[in-house]
């Protein structure tokens, strides 16, 4: 091993638990065990980890019909514990400390408190410790929430500056048809910017919110980030070891990263659109020539409209006059600000490129 690596890997409710939702001792220390092996090979690991919901569900019965937010705080504030509990022995067995990270979308709308995350990990891995990351299903609101633990940990590997993102789901990875078709093929490899939309069958099954559509969109984004994300089944024996020292051997979906690696505040900033809080529309030039390939920021004249409220700082939505998304970037003054210098020449850029995400 030439390289050693900064991996993220998320596992999914339906790998760590069994049918009736209680963990899967022998599948989680399985994957304990590789992240021992890894870690000894001198990679370092962040584990986002499903779960909490469905090992709640099998240790209490609600005493009266809840509701769907109900059921997921009561089911996460104790199955988080369980799951915990049980990494902490399985991590500990190898003498390797553990740490639990929760987060809520929140967490990552405002840059001060997305760093402010970013060195809680940091410093847990120079330590030696590795972060368990989960959604604080007791806190966050349904509106408000990740739309599972595969977005979640597409942020956490794009903040981290992840390597590679391994995505652990219950089958082997993208088929070319419905993966129960004994005529559909394992896709190995994707492409940058290759179209897979046609392949993917968006039916989900069993415990986790998650589903191939949101692991697509994750990986498809993160590898033009410069993110190699793999798509693999965490039931396998020795996944982990041999996707990282055995690819060729292992079966897997593979997401080839783009190597124009995108700077960590452009990464913020791609992963920020639900947290907009306003919106820019530009004219027509303008939208040809921040989607041309030259590096431009966007100036006061080259918008036509603002709509929202926002502070200098905060995330806007780019848009073109045929209501086609351009972007999303940091505006560098408020949104009175703006509006008092819309089609103005001359002034600073509204959105510099630096702070500019192109879609
Ligand atoms: N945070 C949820 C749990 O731990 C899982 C969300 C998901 O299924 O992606 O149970």
């Amino acid at each position: 091993m030439d390289k050693t690596l900064r991996i993220v890997v998320k596992v999914g409710s339906n790998v760590l638990t069994r049918s009736d939702g209680s963990p899967d001792i022998t599948i989680m220390s399985g994957i304990v065990d590789q992240i021992a092996e890894l870690r000894r090979e001198g990679h370092q690991v962040i584990l986002v980890s499903s779960g909490a919901v469905a090992c709640g569900r099998s240790m209490v019965r609600p005493s009266k019909r809840l509701d769907s937010a109900g059921q997921r705080q009561l089911f996460s504030a104790v199955g988080q514990i369980k799951l915990m509990t049980t990494y902490l022995s399985l991590f500990g067995g190898h003498g390797i400390p553990v740490g639990q990270v929760l987060t809520q979308k929140e967490n990552f709308g405002s840059r001060l408190s997305y760093l402010n995350q970013r060195s809680c990990m940091e410093v847990m891995l120079d330590n030696g410790v590795i972060p368990i990351v989960n959604e604080n299903d007791t806190a966050s609101m349904t509106e408000l929430m990740f739309t599972d633990n595969d977005e979640l940990s597409g942020l956490i590997a794009a903040m981290m500056d992840a390597d590679q993102l391994i995505i652990l789901s219950n089958i082997d990875g993208i088929y070319t048809g419905s993966p129960d078709d004994p005529a559909s093929r394992l896709i190995p490899v994707v492409g940058l910017g290759e179209d897979l939309s046609d392949h993917i069958v968006t039916t989900k099954s069993g415990f986790g919110r998650g589903g191939m559509g949101t692991k697509y969109g994750i990986a498809r984004k993160l590898s033009e980030e410069g993110v190699k994300v793999i798509i693999a089944n965490g039931r396998r024996q020795g996944i982990l070891t041999g996707l990282v020292n055995r690819p060729g051997e292992t079966p897997h979906t593979e997401f080839v990263p783009s190597d124009a690696p995108v700077s960590n505040i452009k990464r913020w900033i791609a992963h920020s659109a639900s947290f907009a809080k306003g919106r820019l529309t530009v004219k027509d030039d303008a939208a040809a020539l921040l989607r041309s390939d030259r590096a431009v920021s966007l100036l006061p004249v080259g918008i036509s409209s603002v709509d929202g409220e926002w502070e200098e700082g905060d995330i806007v939505n780019i848009y073109a006059p045929d209501g086609s998304k351009i972007g999303v970037g940091r505006a560098s003054a408020d949104s009175a600000a703006t509006l008092a210098q819309i089609g103005q020449h001359g002034g600073r850029p509204i959105v510099h490129y630096d702070y500019l995400f192109l879609e």
